[in-house]
């Protein structure tokens, strides 16, 4: 059951009038609730050859590894969010964000935005949404204890991409869906 967010009155699930996709809708105020996609703030932190990763302390994925990343919140920027993200759950400052990887992922309402960033002068904590943080090399990285898909493919693009370009400056933005399956389709 779910109550009206504006009166408390029990609200109903229904299209509204002129709408095509079911709502929660009061009927005794009509005030109509929408419910739309969240972004996802995040910021892979790079330092020297390592990438910076969390070991989750909440669910989900308690205790699997991810990027320093979370809901955005009113009145930030995207880059913003994924600095404060870094500073929140690492203790640490990511420097330079610049657009990386963006995720649709339709199935949960949920759209990540990742920064590729670095990390002032190698410092980083324990934020209290985190069991450890750690600096990995692209060979140490635990990819069978890794969080999230999104997480995942932003860590595989990022070792390919440092492959084949000197500078974070030459990195293309990837822009890719993830279904249910996980199956990878590219803009
Ligand atoms: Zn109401």
């Amino acid at each position: 059951m779910s109550y009206c967010l504006k009166c408390g009155h029990l609200a109903e699930r229904k299209i509204p009038e002129g709408d095509h996709n079911v709502r929660l809708v009061c009927p005794n105020c009509d005030y109509i609730h929408y419910e739309n996609p969240k972004i996802i703030c995040g910021a892979l932190v790079v330092h020297e050859d390592k990438v910076l990763l969390c070991r989750r302390a909440i669910e989900p994925r308690y205790g699997y590894w991810t990027l320093p990343a979370g809901f955005m919140e009113i009145g930030e920027t995207i880059a913003a969010g994924a600095v404060r993200e870094t500073i929140e759950e690492a203790a640490a400052n990511a420097l330079d964000p610049q657009l990386y990887c963006i995720y649709d992922i339709p199935a949960i309402g949920q759209i990540y935005m990742l920064y590729l960033s670095r990390l002032k002068e190698g410092k980083f904590g324990t934020g209290p949404e985190s069991l450890e943080c750690a600096l990995f090399t692209e060979s140490e990285i635990p990819w069978e204890d890794i969080a999230f898909e999104a997480v995942r493919r932003t860590l595989k693009h990022y070792f390919s991409d440092r492959q084949q370009h000197d500078s974070h400056d030459q990195f293309k933005i990837h822009q890719e869906y993830i279904g249910k399956d996980k199956s990878i389709e590219r803009y």
